[in-house]
């Protein structure tokens, strides 16, 4: 690449970032919105349910795609990762000091981790999903378990799938 089309480049991504510009008020809302989507009592408190999370994960998501303004990146039960963009990942390989708490800020989680892993979820159970094999609900113990996969377009338990 020439220093030309460098020099472009840089400039191209300047006029993007300068073209989002927010007024006072939107500032406000923003704010306001964010405040709410970043309160760790009001995740808490949301993330007792499958109902719940998906309601977060999709006012989140909404949010970030709306205004490109990034969230807080909070890990729920030590497995999944809410991040910046609205978006969730699931945490691997992860060795930990103690045990996961229910909801934790990105920060104290590290503090808390020798390391770990990070991928994107390819989806996470709705409210009422039942498992393809053995027709039992998807419970919330499944979600902070881990103790669910989704392939071909279904949800199932783990141990249907191990050998
Ligand atoms: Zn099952």
């Amino acid at each position: 690449m020439s220093n030309e089309e460098m020099r472009k480049m840089k400039s191209g991504s300047q006029e993007r970032k300068e073209a989002r510009q927010f007024t006072e008020e939107e500032i406000v809302q923003i704010q306001k919105e964010r405040d709410s989507l970043d309160s760790l009592y009001y995740l808490g408190r949301m993330i007792n349910c499958i109902e719940g999370v998906n309601i977060i994960l999709k006012k989140r998501y909404d949010f970030y795609e709306k205004y490109e303004v990034p969230l807080q990146e909070f890990v729920l039960w030590g497995k999944y990762l809410l991040t910046y963009r609205g978006t969730m990942q699931e945490i691997y390989q992860c060795k930990y000091f103690g045990s996961p708490a229910k909801i934790t800020t990105i920060k104290d989680f590290m503090m808390n981790v020798n390391s770990f892993r990070r991928r994107e979820l390819n989806a996470f159970p709705p409210r009422g999903c039942f498992c393809a094999k053995c027709h039992a609900p998807i419970t919330m113990d499944d979600v902070i378990k881990g103790n669910y996969i989704f392939v071909y377009n279904e949800f199932t338990h783990k141990e249907h799938n191990k050998k």
